[in-house]
């Protein structure tokens, strides 16, 4: 099966991938000129978002690392892994950020603590972004094998994060010097080394993700959605260093985005997988009842379903009709017609039996080769031969030709009904419209013939 991530996308699915990328830069075109615009300060917006980006960039990770095991293509680990480094990132630096825990920030948080973090976080991200597409130039679609898969899954996923630990523990304790910070300098960020390599890593991501897969897969069209995302938060954020400005804002909406839209992109396929598994499991459930010739249920179904009739009618004290049905002369039909065409007379007799059945708690099965049985809930043995009687008709009317004497293809039909005690079994009421059916034949056949049967001993 094509996975979802990977097929190529639509034309309707492209068309909604465009109008997104443009929305986006609409805005981030809107939002420049006054990025730097100050707003009210809205004190919880920060820990807000952060918990967002760090929940979804989770839930990423953990989705693309499944992806991972299950297709073991290792550039979905690696991606895995660029979300994995978020969540951490974003995670230290709102336990770091000045005034949201205590006053200077956890850990003994210095001053430009959380920017590093927040700079390690915005150029590793697009970083492993670039190494997932170098992953995916030397892997293709070829996956690497299964005894590997725990060592890939450690250094994809683990990793990351272990490097993201290493670089808060360095912006933590380090003494770095300061950092561009929204609180603390209000320069522009061309003459900050560290923004523009931030910056520039950026670019470089949303340019490899869009030039390496040419945006023909579904999975590359999200993701160049997310870089564009995250190089408009980074542009935004350098543009307007000051806290509860407009860029600040609007840059922090775009930080959930980059997260947002490729857990969009897994769950939109979690569910397909689910409409697919239950197709699957309906058609499975579907074949496994019937009959793959006749398309009426098949013996196994019967041999199931029948007790339970049979339980059903004996508590509630009402009458359960069987009629087995066998066609006439059919060996002679098969050695005129060959088998091919015995075939298709019995896929007709058999429509034409379930035709005319009524009732939703009726049934037709393939009893054997060329015998159907008719199981009738609470109809008694008049209804039965009625049924019966309708059945031999209905088969009549096909007018199917045949060599035998009567000239086109009939059946005979043996009918029983009772009202189940307890003490006798469905086998006995099969017997007995078995019987039924011995006497029709002997009769000389296209005809039905009836057996009460009462099995507490009064018939
Ligand atoms: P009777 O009237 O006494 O029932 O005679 P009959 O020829 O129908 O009975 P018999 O039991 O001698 O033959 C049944 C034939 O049904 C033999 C077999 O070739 C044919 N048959 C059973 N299953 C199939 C099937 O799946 N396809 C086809 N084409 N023929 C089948
Ligand atoms: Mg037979
Ligand atoms: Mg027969």
């Amino acid at each position: 099966m094509d996975s979802f991530l990977t097929q190529r996308a639509s034309r309707t699915q492209t068309v909604v991938v465009g109008l997104t990328a443009l929305l986006i830069l609409l805005v981030f075109a809107i939002a420049a000129p006054r990025a730097a615009e100050p707003l009210r300060a809205v004190g919880p917006f920060m820990p807000m978002c952060a918990l967002t980006v760090f929940t979804t960039a989770v839930i990423a990770a953990f989705l693309l690392a499944a992806q991972f095991v299950a297709t073991r293509q290792p550039m979905l680990g690696a991606l895995g892994g660029a979300y994995a480094f978020s969540a951490l990132a974003v995670a230290v630096q709102l336990l770091t950020f000045p005034g949201i825990f205590t006053s200077t920030g956890l850990f003994g948080a210095g001053p430009y603590t959380s920017a590093w973090i927040w700079i390690f976080w915005h150029g590793g991200f697009p970083l492993f972004v670039i190494i997932s597409a170098l992953i995916r130039a030397m892997f293709g679609h070829t996956p690497v094998s299964a005894s590997d898969v725990g060592p890939w899954t450690w250094s994809l996923i683990g990793g990351p994060i272990v490097l993201c630990a290493g670089l808060c523990l360095f912006a933590l304790y380090g003494g770095l010097p300061p950092a561009f910070h929204p609180l603390e300098r209000n320069q522009a960020f061309a003459l900050d080394p560290a923004a523009l390599v931030t910056w520039a890593l950026n670019v470089t991501a949303l340019l490899v993700v869009v030039m390496s897969g040419r945006l023909r897969v579904l999975l590359d069209q999200w993701l160049m959605i997310a870089m564009l995302s995250c190089f408009v938060d980074t542009t935004l954020n350098f543009m307007s260093m000051a806290r509860f400005s407009e860029g600040w804002y609007i840059a922090r909406i775009f930080s959930m985005l980059a997260p947002g839209v490729v857990v969009g992109l897994l769950v939109w396929e979690v569910c397909l997988l689910y409409r697919r598994l239950f197709d699957a499991h309906a058609s499975l459930l579907h074949a496994a009842v019937r009959d793959a010739l006749t398309g009426v249920y098949n013996r196994l179904f019967f041999e199931a379903q029948f007790p339970k009739e049979f339980d059903r009618a004996k508590r509630a004290a009402q009458p359960l009709s069987l009629v087995i049905v066998d066609v006439d002369h059919f060996k002679q039909y098969n050695d005129t017609f060959g088998h091919l065409k015995g075939d298709r007379c019995l896929t007709a007799v058999a429509r034409a039996l379930a035709e005319v059945l009524l009732r939703p708690g009726d049934f037709v099965a393939r009893y054997g080769g060329e015998e159907f049985a008719i199981v009738l809930p609470e109809t008694d043995l008049l209804g039965a031969s009625e049924i019966a009687e309708r059945a031999r008709q209905a088969v009549r009317g096909l007018n199917l030709e045949t060599p035998a004497p009567a000239g086109h293809v009939t059946i005979s039909a043996g009918c029983a009904s009772t009202v189940a005690h307890e003490t006798r079994l469905p086998d006995d009421l099969a017997r007995a419209a078995d019987a039924a059916l011995y006497r029709a034949k002997s009769a000389g056949r296209n005809r039905t013939e009836v057996a009460e049967v009462r099995w507490w001993g009064c018939s």
